[in-house]
C-alpha cells in the first residue's frame, strides 16, 4: 500500500516543485479482467511435500526467508509466523520455553541457515529447546537467483570448493538427532518428521530436493497423468497446490476430476503419493 511507485513519486515531485516537474503519469489503458494468480511454489518443487506433510502433522510451523515462505499461502497452508531472516529457529525456540507444548517445527532453506540460522541452532541446543529445526535442502540460493551459497559446491565464480554438510554442520553444534530425507519420498518424510516433532529434544530434519529452476526441470524427466476412470473427485491432490493440478470434468456440484498439465508437470510423482485412488501415475511407457 505505501509501495513508492513511480505514480506517487511523480506525484509527490510535483508536488515538492509547486506544480512542476515531471509531467503526470500518462493514463493507463483498461485491462480486461484477468484471472487471479496467487504466487506459488513451482510445479515439482521439493519444499510441497515437506510443508504437506507438516500440516497433515498440524504441526506449528515458524519460517523464514526464501520461496519456500510460500509455504503459508492455501491450500498449503502450513507457516504460522515470518519474521526475518534466521527468525525460524528463535521463534520456535521462544514459543517452547513459553510453554508451547503442541508439535513445533521451525523451517529454513539451506541459504538462510548459512546465513543466520546456525547461530539460533546453536543456542537451541546450548538452552535445551525441545525443536525440530526443519533445513530445506535444495542446494541454491532460490529466491534471489541461484546464487551459490556455502552447500552449493562452487564459488560465485563457478570454481569448485568445499560443500558443507548442514547436517554435519549440526551434529557440530551439539544436536544429537539429525535426519536426512529425500523430499520426493512422502513415506519417508512423514516417518522421520513425526518422529521428531514427537521426540523432546533438539533435532534436526535436513530436507534435500534440488531446486527444480536451478536443476532445470530435471527430476521426473516424464509428466504424470490422471486416469478419469479411476480419479473420484476426492480433492486429495488439489491439496498440494501443485499449479500443473488442474480442474478436470465436474462430476457433481463443485466437485471435480482432477487434470494434470503436461507441459507443466515434472514428474515429481508426489501427487501420485497423496492420491487414495491410485488415480495417478506416470506417462513414462
Ligand atoms: S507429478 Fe504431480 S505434484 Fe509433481 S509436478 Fe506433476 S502434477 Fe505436480
Ligand atoms: S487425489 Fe486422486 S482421486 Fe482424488 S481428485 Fe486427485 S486424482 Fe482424483
Amino acid at each position: 500500500m505505501m509501495e513508492l511507485n513511480v505514480d506517487r513519486l511523480r506525484a509527490l515531485r510535483r508536488e515538492l516543485l509547486g506544480g512542476e516537474g515531471a509531467a503526470p503519469a500518462p493514463e493507463k489503458p483498461a485491462l480486461p479482467a484477468l484471472p487471479a494468480r496467487p504466487p506459488t511454489l513451482c510445479a515439482g518443487c521439493g519444499h510441497r511435500g515437506v510443508f504437506y506433510t507438516l500440516a497433515k502433522l498440524k504441526a506449528t510451523v515458524t519460517g523464514d526467508i526464501g520461496c519456500y515462505t510460500l509455504g503459508v499461502a492455501p491450500p498449503l497452508s502450513s507457516m504460522d509466523t515470518t519474521i526475518c531472516m534466521g527468525a525460524s529457529i528463535g521463534a520456535a525456540f521462544g514459543m517452547r520455553k513459553a510453554g508451547y507444548k503442541g508439535r513445533l517445527a521451525a523451517v529454513i532453506g539451506d541459504s538462510t541457515f548459512f546465513h543466520s540460522g546456525m547461530t539460533g541452532l546453536l543456542d537451541v541446543v546450548y538452552n535445551k529447546g525441545a525443536i525440530t529445526v526443519v533445513v530445506l535442502d535444495n542446494r541454491i540460493t532460490g529466491m534471489t537467483g541461484h546464487q551459490p551459497n556455502p552447500g552449493t559446491g562452487r564459488t560465485l565464480l563457478g570454481e569448485p570448493t568445499v560443500q558443507t554438510s548442514i547436517a554435519e554442520v549440526a551434529r557440530a553444534l551439539g544436536v544429537k538427532r539429525v535426519h536426512e530425507v529425500d523430499v520426493y519420498n512422502l513415506a519417508e518424510v512423514e516417518r522421520v518428521l513425526k518422529e521428531e516433532l514427537d521426540c523432546g529434544e533438539p533435532s534436526v530434519v535436513v530436507a534435500y530436493g534440488s531446486c527444480v529452476i536451478a536443476a532445470k526441470k530435471a527430476v521426473g524427466a516424464v509428466p504424470h497423468a490422471v486416469d478419469p476412470a479411476k480419479c473420484k473427485s476426492c480433492g486429495a491432490c488439489f491439496k498440494l497446490g501443485c499449479p500443473a493440478i488442474v480442474r478436470g470434468e465436474e462430476t457433481a456440484p463443485g466437485r471435480f476430476r482432477s487434470k494434470i498439465e503436461p507441459a507443466a508437470c515434472i514428474g515429481c510423482d508426489v501427487c501420485a503419493q497423496v492420491c487414495p485412488f491410485k488415480a495417478i501415475s506416470t506417462t513414462k511407457e
